[in-house]
């Protein structure tokens, strides 16, 4: 599969009046058409920084960003914001009427997307009686109205409790691979990272840059998030993965070092 994405060398600093913090320095990677990347890090490292940079958020201090291609981004946060007074149908067109995209097609296809996401009957209730899956389930819906080519995934389950944060993940994980998107997934959660992604990148302490790079198949269907952590390769990847983590708090020079 070609590239979609491609960052070559980016570095970004936060200039503020305590001084400078040098955030990310000469990240380079590629994310290829239909793959799910993941990317994970030590917390503060610059992983939200990147995903900005990549949604044009923040422009870069130095180095290149390029797509193959005109691409619309979809950006799904930590928390679902969805409008409390909206009900579900009026928030999930919400960037569809903020884009001026409100058309009968469109309508029709987040309709769809109600259907397959099974909120069909949950349409006209507000978020409040829905339950945290189904929330997410409901931004998602939201995200994937505007038919984004790249889905950027801020910590999207971080909120959710451990048991639903295991199946909601899995579930929109599925959703996101059934419709071949393009994604990018930032979190701290390493199990998640392995069950989800086709690749993980490992972003060394700040300044960041790409430490480590880990391809991830697997011979059963991901969409069974118990049986893939009881895998063989799950357990590999997600020491390996551990490690590499480790590795960057066991590199920091202490006072016994010279
Ligand atoms: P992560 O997502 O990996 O936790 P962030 O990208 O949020 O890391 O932040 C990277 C570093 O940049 C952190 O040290 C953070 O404190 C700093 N930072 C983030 N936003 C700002 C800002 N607006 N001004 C100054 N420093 C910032």
């Amino acid at each position: 599969m070609p590239s979609i994405l491609s960052l070559e060398n980016i570095s970004y600093s936060y200039h503020n009046l305590k001084g400078e913090t040098a955030a990310l320095s000469g990240i380079t990677f590629q994310v290829k058409e239909g793959e799910f990347l993941a990317i994970v890090g030590p917390s503060g490292c610059g992983k939200s920084t990147l995903l900005s940079i990549i949604a044009g958020l923040l422009e870069p201090e130095s180095g290149t960003l390029s797509f193959s291609r005109e691409s619309t981004i979809g950006y799904m946060l930590q928390h679902d914001h969805l409008f409390e007074w909206r009900t579900i149908y009026q928030n999930v067109i919400l960037g569809l009427e903020l884009n001026k995209k409100l058309t009968q097609e469109n309508i029709d296809y987040v309709l769809q997307l109600l259907k397959d996401y099974g909120l069909d009957s949950f349409k006209n209730k507000k978020p409040s009686e829905l339950s945290g899956g189904m929330r997410q389930r409901a931004a998602l819906i939201r995200t994937m109205a505007v038919k984004p080519d790249v889905l950027l995934l801020d910590e999207p389950f971080s909120a959710l409790d451990f048991q639903t944060r295991m199946n909601v993940s899995a579930d929109i994980g599925s959703i996101i691979r059934s419709a071949g998107k393009t994604a990018i997934l930032i979190t701290h959660d390493l199990s998640e990272a392995v069950t989800l992604a086709d690749r993980v990148l490992v972003l060394s302490g700040r300044p960041s840059s790409v430490k480590y790079e880990l391809p991830v198949s697997y011979a059963i269907d991901r969409s069974d998030a118990i049986s893939i952590r009881n895998t063989a390769e799950y357990q590999t990847y997600f020491n390996i993965l551990w490690k590499e983590l480790s590795d960057d708090f066991s590199d920091k020079p202490t006072d016994t070092q010279t």
